[in-house]
């Protein structure tokens, strides 16, 4: 098989191209679809996950800052009623810290800002440090969250405070509770315990767009600029975006504020780790997707090839029309649909349409169109057929006498109708195995296989008392003809042999007066 002829395309390669063509743009599709809907899907959802954490965690925070003012107060209450006595307020202080994990140190100050009683869980030496650097801390006579204040130790603490006032209406001092925001306090919790393996972390920035928690620590106190998620919760906005962050990494933010403080909360995850989950998620439809998608092709080549097996046996059979066994070659494809069926019987009547129309040309080629004998050609055929065969054969060689005369006087039309005549008597007198030929003009020769001589002179005489006795309407007369026998046998020579002995018996009659047999005698023609 030649390389084009493997290249060359059929129904079936069409279908298979056709078919693999359309899996292939549909599994593409899929997947494009499948992708775009998944990222969207999982990018809407992560900004809006992102939004819902930060606003809980806002509202978390804004309790607990209420939770810590309401314990300020009812300490505050209680302490307008022992502020002489220094040892209760001690214990007040101490007690306001290690009640629960709301507050890292407490102090208790008087009218003229000098610090009464303090407790700290951080260090003593501290406090005083913090009372002077905090100028804010004086007077306080309303309750307040400070904006973070640096330790001089380098940690950012709030300070919420509460003022005590005499049952008289006397501003006696306040109570104030500091938290750090890189203690073991309940703050802390709030914010720390929440970073996640996937990525995703959250931070919280002041007023001043500077960290205050951040899962590293040395990113606390850095002035955060260029951020559009911080520029939108410090301005008090609640809300979701795509961000670049400052580092350059593209950032699914969402951000909530904290009324109580001016503080933004922003939680976010790269979006890096939401497409990594996505390829993840393109994995599986894959998984899903591509065996159904090898079982379609599948079934279409299958298809294509039941498809296409009609047809290509119908072409197959096309190639061999004039092959003597196509019809039923085709007579034995199934064709199990409309066109395949209506090309099998196109294909079938053509055929047989081609073979009649070959074989009366054949039969044209073989025989005379004037007396529908044998021609020279058919008779040289059949000769040749005889010639292998066993037995005996006798041929007698016929000719119109004087027929040039009839041409003469009644034209050539009616000398064909004549000659037409004559051969309707050969046939008439003759056996159906008997072979009659025209050799030529007013010519005839008839082969009688497996006849003797006898037997052949008798049918010549037979055929000659016919003719004799016959009234010819076309030449308005009668009409005679002259034979010559003679016998062939197998293994004694040619057939073309005999015939040439016939013919010139046929002569011998011709010269001893026309109308009459003569019959040309051998040994062996007893029979
Ligand atoms: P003889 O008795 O010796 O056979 O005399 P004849 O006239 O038959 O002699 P010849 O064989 O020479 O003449 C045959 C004539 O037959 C010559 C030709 O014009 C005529 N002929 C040959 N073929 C046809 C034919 O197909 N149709 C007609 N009408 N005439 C034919
Ligand atoms: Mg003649
Ligand atoms: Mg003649």
């Amino acid at each position: 098989m030649s390389v084009s002829s493997l290249l060359q395309l059929n129904l079936r390669r069409l279908i298979l191209i056709l078919a693999l063509f359309g899996v292939a743009v549909t599994l593409l599709n899929t997947f494009i679809a499948s992708y775009q809907v998944q990222k969207q899907l999982l990018l809407d959802n992560t900004l809006e996950a992102n939004r819902v954490y930060s606003s809980k965690l806002s509202a978390n925070i804004e309790r607990f800052l209420q939770n810590a003012q309401h314990q300020l107060q009812f300490s505050a209450y209680k302490a307008k009623d022992h502020f002489n006595n220094l040892n209760w307020l001690k214990d007040e202080a101490y007690r306001v810290v290690r009640q629960d994990l709301s507050f890292d140190s407490v102090i208790i100050v008087d009218r003229n800002n000098q610090i009464v009683a303090a407790y700290s869980d951080i260090s003593s030496g501290h406090i005083a440090g913090v009372i002077n650097r905090d100028s804010s801390s004086s007077h306080r006579t309303a309750p307040d969250v400070s904006a973070p204040v640096l330790s001089p130790q380098g940690h950012f603490f709030i300070r919420i405070s509460y003022p005590i006032i005499s049952d008289q209406g006397n501003y006696l001092g306040f109570i104030g509770g500091d938290v750090y925001l890189n203690q073991n306090n309940n703050l802390q919790h709030l914010l720390g315990d929440h970073d996640y393996k996937d990525g995703s972390y959250l931070y919280v920035v002041d007023q001043k767009k500077r960290l205050l928690h951040h899962h590293d620590p040395e990113r606390i106190g850095e002035e955060v600029t260029n951020n559009p998620a911080i520029e939108a919760v410090i301005a008090g906005q609640n809300g979701s975006l795509l961000l670049t962050n400052s580092k350059g990494v593209s950032m699914l933010a969402g951000f909530a504020p904290v009324p109580a403080t001016g503080w933004g909360i922003v939680a976010q995850r790269p979006e890096k780790e939401v497409l990594n989950i996505l390829s993840e998620r393109m994995e599986a439809v894959a998984q899903y997707t591509i065996p159904c998608a090898i079982a379609t092709f599948f079934m279409i080549w299958l298809l294509a090839r039941v498809i296409s097996r009609p047809l290509w046996q119908l072409a197959n059979s096309a190639k061999h029309m004039d092959t003597p066994d196509a019809e039923t070659g085709i007579s034995r494809i199934p064709c199990w649909y409309f066109e395949a069926a209506q090309l099998k019987r196109g294909l079938s009547e053509g055929i047989s349409l081609m073979q009649e129309k070959i074989s009366q040309l054949h039969l044209d080629s073989l025989t005379d169109p004037l007396t529908r004998l044998y021609n020279r050609r058919g008779m040289h055929k059949i000769i040749n057929r005889c010639q292998i065969n066993s037995g005996c054969l006798s041929v007698i060689a016929l000719d119109i006498d004087h027929f040039k005369r009839v041409n003469d006087t009644w034209g050539h039309d009616a000398g064909d109708i004549v000659i037409r005549t004559v051969a309707d008597v050969m046939r008439d007198c003759s056996r159906n195995e008997d072979f009659i030929c025209r050799s030529g003009g007013e010519e005839f020769l008839i082969l009688l296989p497996d006849t003797g001589l006898s037997a052949a002179t008798g049918l010549a005489e037979r055929i000659r008392t016919h003719i004799e006795h016959r009234h010819f309407e076309a030449i308005q007369s009668g009409l005679t003809v002259s034979c010559g026998v003679a016998l062939w046998e197998s293994g004694q020579g040619k057939i073309s042999q005999t015939i040439k002995q016939a013919d010139q018996a046929l002569y011998q009659a011709k010269h001893q007066g026309r109308n009459q047999v003569v019959q040309v005698i051998t040994e062996s023609c007893a029979a």
